[in-house]
């Protein structure tokens, strides 16, 4: 067994982890970052990226992070690939295990491991991922200006994505398993009267329906089945928006660091500060609502600032 000491690591190379790593290799203060198996984070998994700031064309997600991972490495941190299964927050140094065996630890260290998007388990998810299937409608509806699209969820990612949507398409079709809304009745009402939404309840998804000949490449539309009178009916589309919630990858901290119901962990309001000193949170993985690559690189600057100040005090 190896066991590997660096004063400050940095969990995920995402925005939020690349950009930690950024900062505090910057400050003078030796980084080792350990990224998994989403190297370059969930910004990897989409192809045109027009909401970043600071590129007046669309660039590429993949080029992006190719591009964080770059500038992190010419400041001198040093990336690793693992995934770590088990971490013990409880003495110092914090210990992390790796699934390949070795053994890390450190003084303090960054959580960045992002959230997940919830699928359904539908084969044209995959085989769509990208060409007319998404999860995010901030980044990716624009795509579907004047368009029919579909947005699967009762909750109020949901309605906002479909909110959202219904201010850039020509049509919003939202497919919900129940009859009734989850989430807040300001926004269910104003779902409810948007002129261009139009609802399915009671229904799920069967099927991704999609013609790989389209110029558009993907998606032509979904097959729904009204669960109350087994019905089945096509719904035209080429978006489709799966909002049934999002996981935070939070497993390994679960019993040492404070979360909220749905597994994000939180942190004292306006910081990076989880209950342990020493530990920040960046990125998707404490945050429920934005869910951005901007405000996820901007919450890892701030992770890293405080991570450099703790490692400092640790020398006085
Ligand atoms: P992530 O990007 O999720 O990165 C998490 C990192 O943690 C990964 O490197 C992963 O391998 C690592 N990790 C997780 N668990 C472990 C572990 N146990 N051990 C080691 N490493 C681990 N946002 C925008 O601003 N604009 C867009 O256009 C846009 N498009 C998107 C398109 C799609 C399809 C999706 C899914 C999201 C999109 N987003 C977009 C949202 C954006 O990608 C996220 O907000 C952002 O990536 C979050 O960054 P993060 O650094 O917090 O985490
Ligand atoms: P959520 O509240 O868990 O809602 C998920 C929705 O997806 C539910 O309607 C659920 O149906 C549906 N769903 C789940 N699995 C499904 C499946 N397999 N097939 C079909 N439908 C499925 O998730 P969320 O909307 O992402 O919200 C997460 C949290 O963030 C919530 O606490 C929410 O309030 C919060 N949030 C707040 C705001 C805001 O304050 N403006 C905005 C966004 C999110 P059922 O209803 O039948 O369970």
């Amino acid at each position: 067994m190896t066991t590997q000491h660096s004063p400050l690591i940095v969990l995920g190379s995402g925005p939020a982890g690349c950009t930690s790593a950024i900062y505090a290799t910057r400050a003078g203060i030796e980084t080792t970052l350990i990224h998994g198996m989403q190297p370059g984070g969930q910004m990897t998994i989409t192809t045109e990226v027009e909401n970043y700031p600071g590129y007046a064309e669309v660039i590429e997600g993949p080029w992006l992070m190719e591009q964080f991972q770059k500038q992190a490495e010419r400041c001198g941190t040093k990336f690793v690939t693992d995934v770590i299964v088990e971490a013990d927050l409880s003495k110092k140094p914090f210990t992390l295990k790796g699934d390949s065996g070795t053994v890390y630890t450190c003084d303090s260290l960054i959580i960045s491991t992002g959230a997940s998007a919830k699928w359904l388990g539908l084969e044209g998810e995959v085989k769509y991922n990208g060409k007319g299937v998404s999860a995010c409608a901030t980044c990716d509806g624009a795509f579907y200006r004047n368009q029919d699209v579909v947005v699967v969820g009762g909750g109020n990612t949901a309605m906002e994505e479909a909110l959202y949507l219904a201010n850039i398409c020509k049509s919003v079709t939202m497919i919900h398993r129940r009859d009734e809304f989850r989430g807040e009745v300001v926004l269910r009402e104003r779902v409810k009267k948007h002129e261009k939404i139009h609802i399915e309840w009671d229904s799920v998804t069967e099927e991704i329906l999609g013609d790989d000949s389209t110029p558009f490449g993907g998606v032509t539309g979904v097959r729904i089945k009204n669960v109350k009178t087994n019905e089945e009916k096509e719904v035209p589309c080429t978006g489709f928006f799966v909002a049934i919630g999002h996981k935070p990858n939070t497993d390994i901290f679960k019993g040492q660091l404070d979360m909220d119901e749905g597994g994000y962990l939180t942190v004292t309001p306006g910081t990076v500060n989880t209950k342990i000193e020493g530990v920040f949170a960046a990125g998707d993985v404490s945050d429920p609502i934005y869910r951005q690559a901007v405000t996820s690189a901007g919450a890892g600057c701030m992770a890293a600032l405080d991570a450099a100040r703790y490692i400092e005090s640790l020398h006085d």
